[in-house]
């Protein structure tokens, strides 16, 4: 059986500790009312924030993730945050490779693939994010260039170490960014486009992982999931969760999201 995951990523959208901190709490007292049922649910606030949000949640349903990670331990990395840090606002996963990553800073498979062993070495749960932009799926690409940052980014990663790892499809041309998108409508996978890479992930992850692991990884959607349209999203068979920027900044957002993937959940 396998877990669904729903990530709230703040990105650099609450710039505020003490903002941060109460939505957090609003998030963590709305869980309470929540049979979380296999679900697990955690938001990724900025760096500055991640100690205090950490602190205010401890003991409650709501779980932290780093937005990102460096892949040395420590040292004289200008900017950058270790495993250890992160693990120390208490932690539990890190998204890598998310689409701003490599689309704004530039971020390649090689690199992340780094991240994600150190990440699985320490002992924090990689959200690895994946998807193809507006070109790639008009050029036919999606399933191509999917497959190249699994493989790439999953390099000698051991089946049991994918026991620990969350793959996140974001195809960037849903996300909700107009610094990424700035020349096409922003839109959301429909059910029948999901459900179709979704399940060639399934198959990769099957191929790859073998039939028992690849089955266990969940495969979060992300890309403008909503109250309006997560229950066509998340009743797909090969989707098991979301990550979630724009409506996981308010408890009243992103609870109705939380409670459909708990009745989903089965
Ligand atoms: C994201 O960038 O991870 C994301 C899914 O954002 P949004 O929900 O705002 O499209």
């Amino acid at each position: 059986m396998r877990k669904f995951v729903i990530g709230g990523n703040w990105k650099m959208q609450i710039v505020k500790v003490d903002e941060a901190v109460s939505v957090a709490k609003e998030i963590a007292t709305a869980l309470e009312e929540i049979d979380m049922n296999g679900v697990d649910v955690f938001v990724a606030p900025s760096y500055h924030a991640l100690f205090a949000v950490g602190q205010a949640i401890k003991g409650t349903k709501l779980k932290l993730a780093g937005q990102n990670m460096y892949f040395r331990d420590q040292g004289a990395f200008t900017g950058e945050i270790s495993a250890d840090s992160l693990l120390d606002c208490g932690c539990e996963y890190v998204l890598l490779g998310h689409s701003e990553r490599r689309r704004i800073f530039g971020e390649d498979n090689a690199y992340i693939n780094q991240k994600v062993k150190k990440a699985l070495e320490k002992g924090l749960k990689p959200v690895l994010c994946i998807g193809e932009t507006a070109k790639e799926k008009a050029d036919g690409q999606t399933e191509a260039v999917n497959q190249k940052q699994l493989e790439e980014s999953l390099a000698d990663v051991s089946p049991e170490q994918m026991k620990n790892i969350v793959i996140a499809y974001e195809p960037v041309w849903a996300i909700n960014n107009k610094f990424l998108n700035p020349d096409t409508e922003i839109k959301t996978a429909t059910p029948n486009e999901a459900d179709s890479i979704h399940k060639f992930i399934r198959k990769w992850l099957i191929d790859t992982f073998g039939n028992e692991i690849g089955n266990t990884i969940p495969i979060q959607y992300g890309g403008s999931m909503k109250d309006s349209n997560c229950e066509g999203l998340l009743s797909i068979k090969d989707i098991d969760g979301g990550l979630i920027g724009g409506a996981s900044l308010s408890a009243a957002k992103f609870k109705p999201i939380i409670e459909a993937a708990t009745k989903l959940y089965q």
